[in-house]
């Protein structure tokens, strides 16, 4: 169930076909992003371009190293935020809920009429413009029942919110198997390594700090 919510909210986030990432980062710590991009049988570029997307979002953190072996340049080592994914998705099914529920809303109070002959539906305003009376067969309009799309509507509301509250056991699972002094761990992964070689470093490769670009859309 777990893995499945976070394949389901990565392909939201970062677009789909993106979800194979979560097999490559699931239960793991700090995968070098050059073996994710093999194992995603991407370029490395494409790969980050994904990673940024997720990291936009919080969904993943990162921490680098120098590597001395190619010159200075930083690797970046990336860890996927199961918690903060799965708290992310849940708010967003809780914010999809109140949107139907305002389509909802309106459905209940509006009304809609039916040509029964063509199977023809038109709004109240339309209905009034044409006299109650169907243009194409010249039948009365009958009120039509709004109940199944009522109907609709709800069971929708049901799906959504049985999901955010599968999501939510999902959450409580992580809390309770995590240690309780373990929040301070982000701190660590965000520094890089205390530079002990005197060696000055060189360009490192594409941009570096990901989380930093604060590349807000919307
Ligand atoms: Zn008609």
């Amino acid at each position: 169930m777990l893995e499945k919510f976070l394949k389901e909210y990565v392909s939201i986030v970062a677009g789909s076909g993106t979800d194979k990432i979560v097999d490559v980062l699931f239960k793991k710590k700090n995968v070098n992003e050059f073996l994710i991009a093999k194992k995603l049988n991407m370029t490395i570029n494409q790969t980050r371009n994904i990673l940024y997307k997720l990291a936009d979002s919080g969904l993943v953190r990162f921490m680098r190293k120098k590597d001395l072996k190619s010159g200075g340049w930083y690797t970046y080592f990336w860890t996927l935020d199961e918690h903060k994914c799965l708290v992310n998705y849940k708010n967003s099914l809780t914010n999809e809920i109140s949107i139907q529920e305002s389509i909802l809303a309106v459905m209940k109070i509006r009304q809609f009429y039916l040509c029964k002959n063509c199977n023809l539906e038109v709004s109240d305003e339309q209905a009034l413009l044409n006299e109650f009376t169907c243009t194409e067969c010249g039948e009365v309009y009958s009120l039509k029942d709004s109940a199944e799309g009522v109907k609709e509507i709800e069971k929708i509301i049901l799906k959504l919110t049985e999901k955010s509250s599968q999501i939510q056991v999902e959450i409580d699972k992580l809390i309770a198997s995590k240690p309780a002094k373990s929040e301070p761990a982000k701190k660590k992964t965000k520094k890089s390594t205390s530079s002990k070689s005197k060696k000055p470093v060189k360009k490192e490769r594409k941009k570096a700090k990901p989380a930093s670009k604060k590349r807000k859309k919307k």
